[in-house]
C-alpha cells in the first residue's frame, strides 16, 4: 500500500542552482517529484541543501512551462504552434538563408551555464562545424568571463585551485566580492564551521555581509571598500606584503618567473600604491588594510575566494590578476588550505568555460589559432575549423545593429533581461532576421524571436554539471521530458536540420568525444562517474582519480606570472546629479532574475527587491523605512521600496535583482571589463528621491 505522498523510487542528481553541485535524491512516485533530498553521499554537500536546491523546484511543472515549438514570420505577429520538424525546418532554412545572403559568419549561438556539459559542447560545436564560424558565446560573459582571462594569464587555466573541504584546512579566509551564505549557502556552512573553530577571516566587501557579524563569527577585518576600488585595495595589500618583507621569496623563486616578480615588486613598492596613498580613494583606513595584508602573509593557510564583486568590473581582468598575485606572493597555492577560488554563481559556469563557449576557445581554454588543438577537431568533427575568434555576445548585437550579423539561436539564456544596457540589446535582437530561443518559459528576449523551441529542466535530461571545484557531477535524468525533448536533442535535430549528420543516442556518447579531444578530460566516462559519484578535472593519465587541489608541483602554464596591477578608474563617477554608487547581489531563497525561483513556493521569502540605503543618506533625502523611492541612474530610473540599514556605508546603496519590475540592468550602464567585456554591473552612479511608487 502506497500513502499518498510516499515515494516509490528514487534518482540520485545534481542541484541546478547554484556553483557549489549539491547532490540530491529526487524522491518518485511514478512520474512525480515528491521531494528532493539532499543526499549524503554528495561530495559537494556530504547531505546538506539550503532552501533553493531543497524546495524550488515547482517550476519544472509550473503552467507557465511551454511544451510545443512556436514559429512566426516577423515579431509583430502572433506565435503559430507547430509541430518540432516544422519549427527546425523553418529555423533551419532562415539560418541558411541568411547565410547564402550574407555570409556564413552573418549567424551565431549563445550558450547556458544552465545547462549541461554535454549539451554546451554541442552547441559550441553546431557554432563551429556547422555554422562553420566561431560566433559561440556564453552567459559567463557576463559573471565569471574575468575568471577565465586572469587565472588564465597567471596561472595557465580558469580554475579554483582547490576543492571545498580545502577550507577546513585554512588558517586565514579572504572573502572578496562574494556573499557566500546567501549566494553559495551550502559552501558558506562550511566556512562558518571553519570559522568558528577559529580561522580569521578578512572580509573585502562595500556591504556588511553577514559573514562579517553573525553569531559567534566577527571578521577580523571588514574592509569596506568604495565600489570599483578594488584593484586599489588588492595592490595595497600587495604592497605592504612587499614593502615589509612578507613575501615567500622562496617560493616565488622556484615557481614564478622571477624576472616577472622583480617588476611586479618595484611596482607596487612604490608609494603611490600603499594604503596610505589609496585611503581616500578607497575609503579604508590604511591601518585595516596594514593589518589585513599582514594576516593574510603571516597567518599560516591562506584562502581567497570571490564572487562577481571581483569580476563584474570595469576592471575585473585586473582585480583577479591581483588576486592570483596576492596567493603567489605569499606562497598560497598548491596545497591543502590555501589557493585562490572563484565562487561560480550558476550550477555549470565552469562546465560552459570548460566546454569552449568562448569564442577564442576550443574546449579546454585553447586557442582557436592553435593550428595543432584545431586539426583535432577537424579530425573528430570532419570539417575545416575557422581559425578566426568569433564575436562575443556585445559584439553580435553590435554587428545585428550595423546589419552584418543576423541570426542567433539563444540556449537556456534570457539575454535581454540578464545583459546589460537593455535598449542596445532589444535593438540588436529586433534587427536580426531569426532569433531562436530555446527555453522552458517564454523570456523576455523570446518578445524578439521567430522561433521558439521548448526546452527541458534538469529533471528530464541526463549529463554532468562541472561545479565551482571543477567537479563533474551526473545529472540523472528523474522523468521523461515533458517538452518531448531533452535540449542536446534538440541541438542535434537543429544541425541535422541543417544538414549535419549527428546520431548521438546518449550523452555518454557526447562525453566519451569530449574525453577524446579534451585532455582535462581524458579518463572522464560515465562509467568512472558512477564507480566514483564525481570527478574533479583534470582527470587524465596523471591524475586518473581528478585532482582535488591544482598547481601541486607546477603552474599549468609552467611558472606562475607576476602582472602589474595599475588601478584604472572607472568611467562611472558619482557626482552632484548622481551622487550615491549602486551596488547589487542576491538573496539566499532566490536565484538571479528569478525565472525558476519566482514560479516556486520560495516566492514567500522574498516577494520584492528593495533598497539598501544608510540612515544618513535617507535622512538627507527624507526617506524613511519601506517608503518607495525613485532610483535614477545616467541610463534610465526605476522605483524600490527603501530599507534603512548600516549594512551599506554613507554613498553607497544596494539591491536585489530578482524580480523583473526592478529593472536593474535598465539602470546599470554599458560599461565593461577592458579584457572580456563582462558588464560593469557593481558600479552604478544613481540618485535616490521619495516617491508615490511604481
Ligand atoms: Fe543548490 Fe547551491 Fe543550494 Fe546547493 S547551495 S542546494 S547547489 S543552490
Amino acid at each position: 500500500v502506497i500513502e499518498i505522498g510516499q515515494p516509490e523510487h528514487s534518482v540520485v542528481t545534481t542541484c541546478a542552482y547554484c556553483g557549489v553541485g549539491c547532490s540530491f535524491k529526487a524522491e518518485m512516485r511514478g512520474d512525480e517529484l515528491v521531494r528532493m533530498v539532499p543526499y549524503k553521499d554528495g561530495k559537494a554537500n556530504a547531505g546538506h541543501s539550503c532552501v533553493k536546491g531543497r524546495f524550488a523546484y515547482g517550476y519544472a511543472s509550473h503552467r507557465d512551462r511551454i511544451l510545443n515549438p512556436m514559429i512566426r514570420d516577423s515579431i509583430d505577429q502572433p506565435w503559430r504552434e507547430v509541430s518540432w520538424d516544422e519549427a527546425l525546418g523553418f529555423a533551419a532554412s532562415r539560418l541558411r538563408g541568411i547565410q547564402e545572403a550574407h555570409g556564413k559568419e552573418a549567424i551565431g549561438v549563445i550558450t547556458s551555464s544552465r545547462c549541461t556539459n554535454e549539451e554546451t559542447f554541442l552547441v559550441q560545436k553546431l557554432a563551429r562545424a556547422v555554422f562553420g564560424n566561431n560566433n559561440t558565446d556564453t552567459c559567463a560573459r557576463v559573471c565569471h568571463s574575468p575568471t577565465g582571462y586572469g587565472l588564465g594569464q597567471t596561472f595557465g587555466t580558469s580554475a579554483g585551485t582547490q576543492d571545498f573541504e580545502s577550507v577546513e584546512r585554512a588558517d586565514v579566509v579572504v572573502v572578496i566580492g562574494a556573499n557566500p551564505t546567501d549566494g553559495h549557502p551550502v559552501f558558506g556552512s562550511r566556512l562558518k564551521k571553519r570559522l568558528r573553530q577559529g580561522a580569521r577571516l578578512i572580509v573585502i566587501d562595500p556591504r556588511r555581509i553577514d559573514l562579517v557579524k553573525s553569531p559567534h563569527i566577527a571578521a577580523a577585518h571588514h574592509l569596506a571598500l568604495r565600489p570599483g576600488t578594488n584593484v586599489a585595495v588588492v595592490t595595497a595589500l600587495a604592497h605592504v606584503i612587499v614593502t615589509e618583507g612578507l613575501h615567500d621569496e622562496t617560493f616565488i623563486r622556484e615557481r614564478c618567473d622571477w624576472e616577472e616578480f622583480q617588476d611586479y615588486a618595484e611596482f607596487v613598492a612604490d608609494p603611490a600604491h600603499s594604503p596610505e596613498a589609496v585611503e581616500a580613494l578607497t575609503g579604508v583606513p590604511a591601518a585595516e588594510m596594514r593589518a589585513a595584508a599582514r594576516l593574510y602573509a603571516q597567518g599560516g593557510n591562506g584562502a581567497i575566494y570571490y564572487g562577481l564583486g571581483v569580476t563584474e568590473h570595469s576592471q575585473g581582468s585586473t582585480t583577479v590578476i591581483g588576486i592570483a598575485n596576492l596567493a603567489m606572493l605569499t606562497g598560497n597555492i598548491g596545497r591543502p588550505g590555501v589557493g585562490v577560488n572563484p565562487l561560480r554563481g550558476q550550477n555549470n559556469v565552469q562546465g560552459s568555460c570548460d566546454m569552449g563557449s568562448f569564442p577564442h576557445e576550443l574546449p579546454g581554454y585553447r586557442h582557436v589559432k592553435n593550428a595543432d588543438v584545431r586539426a583535432i577537431y577537424e579530425a573528430t568533427w570532419g570539417v575545416e575549423i575557422s581559425p578566426e575568434p568569433g564575436l562575443r555576445i556585445p559584439n553580435m548585437l553590435d554587428a545585428a545593429v550595423d546589419g552584418t550579423f543576423r541570426g542567433l539561436y539563444v540556449q537556456g539564456e534570457d539575454i535581454l533581461q540578464s545583459d546589460p544596457d537593455t535598449k542596445h540589446v532589444s535593438a540588436g535582437l529586433a534587427a536580426m532576421d531569426c532569433v531562436i530561443v530555446h527555453d522552458l518559459f517564454l523570456n523576455e528576449t523570446a518578445n524578439y524571436a521567430h522561433v521558439f523551441l521548448p526546452g527541458s529542466t534538469f529533471l528530464e535530461k541526463d549529463g554532468t554539471f562541472t561545479n565551482a571545484e571543477r567537479r563533474i557531477n551526473r545529472v540523472r535524468k528523474v522523468m521523461a521530458p515533458r517538452n518531448g525533448y531533452a535540449d542536446w536533442e534538440v541541438t542535434q535535430l537543429l544541425a541535422n536540420a541543417m544538414g549535419a549528420n549527428w546520431n548521438y543516442t546518449h550523452p555518454r556518447e557526447i562525453m566519451a568525444e569530449i574525453a577524446a579531444t579534451t585532455p582535462s578530460f581524458a579518463n572522464v566516462t560515465y562509467k568512472l562517474l558512477e564507480e566514483m559519484g564525481s570527478v574533479q578535472w583534470p582527470c587524465n593519465d596523471a591524475n586518473p582519480e581528478g585532482a582535488p587541489v591544482m598547481h601541486v608541483d607546477g603552474f599549468v602554464r609552467g611558472r606562475g606570472r607576476f602582472i602589474r596591477t595599475d588601478y584604472v578608474a572607472t568611467d562611472e563617477r558619482a557626482g552632484p546629479r548622481f551622487p550615491l554608487l549602486l551596488t547589487t547581489g542576491r538573496i539566499l531563497s532566490q536565484y538571479n532574475v528569478g525565472a525558476q525561483t519566482r514560479r516556486t513556493d520560495n516566492v514567500v521569502w522574498h516577494s520584492e527587491d528593495v533598497l539598501e540605503i544608510n540612515p544618513h543618506d535617507a535622512e538627507l533625502r527624507g526617506v524613511k523605512d519601506g517608503d518607495w523611492v525613485k532610483l535614477a541612474s545616467r541610463s534610465g530610473e526605476t522605483s524600490l521600496r527603501a530599507r534603512i540599514t548600516d549594512r551599506v556605508s554613507p554613498g553607497v546603496v544596494y539591491t536585489t535583482f530578482h524580480h523583473p519590475g526592478t529593472q536593474a540592468n535598465v539602470i546599470t550602464t554599458d560599461y565593461s571589463d577592458w579584457a572580456t567585456n563582462c558588464p560593469e554591473y557593481k558600479v552604478t552612479a544613481v540618485q535616490v528621491s521619495r516617491s508615490n511608487g511604481p
